[in-house]
């Protein structure tokens, strides 16, 4: 499967650097090494939420479901381009390049192979309009890389039916994300999603888990929304 995977990515490649379109001077490159060098990487900061500080401000994640948060760059620049080139232009290498940075960086309490990877669910809505989950091909790379399970056992139960005629408000309450478990679901777990934002997705997939009986030990990301 990995060889087929591969030649697939192979096709499905862009030209250029995934980040800046210029031309690569090889063929298995995939950032060019401007962009190489101008990688957001973060430097450890709170353990709970993955930020480098909280800037006065209380940690966002003190009440959450997850006891930590990780992610190796930060959202911008460089990062936030290879999160476009797999969300929007489908670039399932960039998906792999963004495993491969988190692989190189993971904490090493992290990496155990009793310890399943989970991908947050995808929005129904937005998986059919893209006909792939980011999170998912983000997830499955990385737990290929590092050797880890891979457990695809979350599901999105919020309809966008049930947001037609809601107000704006309805529909960015917490309660509209409506998370479940399919199938059995690991003892341990790391959920991961391409992007934390506000980490309402995560949290919400944590809490799933949890119901279901799943140790959630991380929530990992690829990129921070600072
Ligand atoms: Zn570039
Ligand atoms: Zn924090």
């Amino acid at each position: 499967m990995s060889r087929w995977l591969a030649e697939l990515v192979a096709l499905l490649a862009p030209p250029g650097c995934l980040a800046c379109g210029c031309a690569l001077g090889r063929a298995d490159e995939r950032l060019c090494a401007t962009c190489v060098r101008a990688l957001p990487w973060l430097r450890p900061g709170c353990r709970r939420c993955g930020l480098p500080r909280h800037r006065g401000r209380t940690c966002p994640a003190a009440r959450a479901a997850f006891p930590r948060a990780w992610a190796p760059v930060a959202y911008e620049g460089v990062s936030q381009r290879l999160v476009a080139a797999l969300k929007f232009r489908g670039a399932l290498v960039a998906g792999d390049l963004m495993a491969a940075h988190m692989a190189a960086n993971l904490p090493v309490a992290l990496r155990d192979p009793a310890i399943a990877l989970v991908p947050v669910p995808a929005a129904p809505a937005r998986r059919r309009r893209r006909g792939f989950d980011p999170a998912r091909v983000l997830t499955l790379a990385l737990a290929r890389r590092i050797d880890q399970p891979f457990a695809d056992c979350l599901v999105r139960a919020d309809r966008t039916a049930r947001q037609v005629g809601s107000s704006r408000r309805e529909r960015r309450a917490p309660g509209r994300l409506l998370i479940r478990v399919r199938g059995t679901p690991p003892s341990l777990a790391i959920l991961v999603d391409d992007v934390h934002t506000t980490g309402a997705t995560l949290d919400a997939s944590a809490r799933a888990l949890a119901a279901g009986g799943t140790t959630v030990v991380a929530a990992i990301s690829y990129a921070r929304t600072l």
